[in-house]
């Protein structure tokens, strides 16, 4: 479920969020179309606001606004993208920095001609590097962590585009995956952790780069690999190279792109299939937690191939027990008389032909504060007519906020940070609850020793300034 986090609640460096989606394709006459329907696909990534930005070889043209891809673009304005390549954005929607200036690619001038940015992830020291920028007289135009890697581009001394980029990002802490555009080349880049994700593909003779390969399904692209960890990829008329740019010291590749954030029908993290993965923590999730049960409903969308799997290991009949309705826009108006679960039903109904006496298993994939359960959980009884309902959660418990790019509220709003699990299921309101286990986790992802599962844990891989970590009482893997 779709859900939006106010950033009001959040400590005050933790109110720029970079959930997104980047795309990037070069040699391509129909370039800027084939960032459309990238970014198209990537739609869930983000949907705060979006923007392409194309070379003609000469000139980079920038076209963005708030809103949705297919809200943003038409015929007319993508014939404004000229040129054979392109980069593109989608920004995910978090209050308070929802402003047109924060919307990417951004777009600068500076010593060696024009470049513009994509960023997908979250920086840690951001703040303390703009503050050090600003010192020193630089101008920001947005609130976006990504402009500091545009001045520190600026900035850094080397005549060598490549290495002026691996100098710039020398001492730039936290998740980022990057595509860059200058005139006649496109620079695709992950952070030496690799966070967040970053495929490599073809279509033809062009390259193209996107957070997740269902964007390139969409285009006929083929899949060839990721771009690794510390990797700068540079794709240019010569052909594609790679320089190792940023050591990188161990991979800590996000969890919950498997668990929620990614398409399950993207291929992520070296080949590796998310619905796949998913399916899988269903199954386990059965093995360890088994109901007695007459029926398994998912919570659409993200709960959908969990249940699948749980219902398949379980022998229990599958079922869509909750609708949900795909046309919910960002605003509605809630009936002054206020109606109960008022929130939650404008997205969800419960099917009461499936439901009605039966004993229910509802799959979601987490539980973050426990609110969207608790709602559930009534409806699927009060309006569904179920007898029991069994909540089974398809990830551990969420007890630590993401700093790297997953939007999140702070440690105490999240209910499994404060609460034991039996205090869970009495809050909402479940006649039993059972998450996926850490071990069960760890079994079913490839190379477990390669991910940031902090979410679960608290254990952070990549460090931050001092005083933060202090403030937060964070430790470090
Ligand atoms: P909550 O009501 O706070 O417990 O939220 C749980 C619901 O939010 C689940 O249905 C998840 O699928 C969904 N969810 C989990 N993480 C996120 C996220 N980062 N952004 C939006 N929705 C999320």
């Amino acid at each position: 479920m779709g859900k939006t986090y106010s950033c009001c609640s959040k400590p005050p460096f933790h109110d720029i969020h970079e959930e997104c989606g980047i795309f990037g394709v070069f040699g391509h006459p129909e370039a800027a179309n084939l960032a459309y329907l990238g970014l198209y696909a990537l739609q869930h990534r983000g949907q705060e606001g979006a923007g392409i930005c194309s070379s003609d070889g000469k000139t980079l043209h920038l076209e963005k606004s708030m809103g949705l891809i297919s809200d943003i673009f038409n015929e007319k304005r993508l014939k404004r993208l000229p040129g054979d390549s392109a980069i593109g954005h989608n920004r995910y929607s978090t209050a308070g920095s929802s402003v047109l200036k924060n919307v990417q690619p951004l777009l600068a001038n500076y010593a060696l001609g024009s470049i513009a940015i994509a960023h997908n992830g979250n920086l840690v020291n951001a703040e303390q590097m703009r503050n050090e920028l600003e010192t020193e007289g630089a101008i920001f135009q947005s609130s976006s962590d990504s402009e500091v890697i545009l001045h520190l581009i600026a900035r850094a001394k080397s005549e060598d585009p490549y290495e002026r980029i691996t100098e710039a990002l020398k001492d730039v802490r936290g998740a980022f995956s990057l595509v860059f555009l200058r005139e006649n080349e496109m620079i695709a880049l992950r952070d030496p952790f690799g966070v967040r994700p970053l495929a490599i593909g073809k279509v033809d003779d062009a390259y193209v780069v996107a957070s997740e390969t269902c964007a390139f399904d969409i285009i006929n692209a083929q899949y060839i690999r990721d771009v690794e960890p510390g990797e700068m990829v540079i794709i240019n008329e010569n052909g594609i190279r790679s320089i190792q740019a940023l050591k990188s010291p161990r991979k800590a590749f996000c969890v919950f792109e498997f668990i929620y954030f990614s398409r399950p029908d993207s291929y992520i993290y070296n080949h590796t299939c998310v619905n796949t993965i998913r399916k899988n923590f269903g199954k386990q999730l059965a093995i360890d937690s088994p109901a007695d049960a007459d029926i398994v409903i998912p919570v659409p969308d993200s709960g959908v191939p969990a249940a699948v799997g749980f219902a398949e290991q379980s022998g229990i009949p599958f079922d869509f027990g909750l609708i949900r309705n795909h046309y919910v826009g960002r605003t509605f108006i809630e009936p002054k008389q206020s109606i109960r679960h008022f929130g939650v039903k404008i997205k969800l109904n419960p099917v009461r032909c499936l439901l009605e006496g039966k004993r229910v298993v509802v799959v979601d994939d987490s539980i973050v504060r426990g609110t969207t359960s608790k709602k559930i959980i009534k409806m699927i009884r009060e309006v569904g007519g179920a007898k029991e309902v069994h909540m089974r959660i398809s990830s551990p418990p969420t007890i630590g906020p993401c700093f790297y790019g997953i939007d999140t509220p702070t440690r105490q709003e999240l209910i499994a940070s404060t609460h034991l699990v039996e205090e869970i299921r009495k809050y909402i309101t479940a006649d039993s609850l059972s998450y996926l286990s850490i071990s069960g986790l760890r079994g079913i992802v490839p190379n477990p020793d390669d991910y940031c599962t902090a979410c679960f844990d608290n254990k952070y891989p990549i460090m931050f300034p001092r005083e933060k970590s202090a403030q937060m009482e964070l430790s470090f893997a």
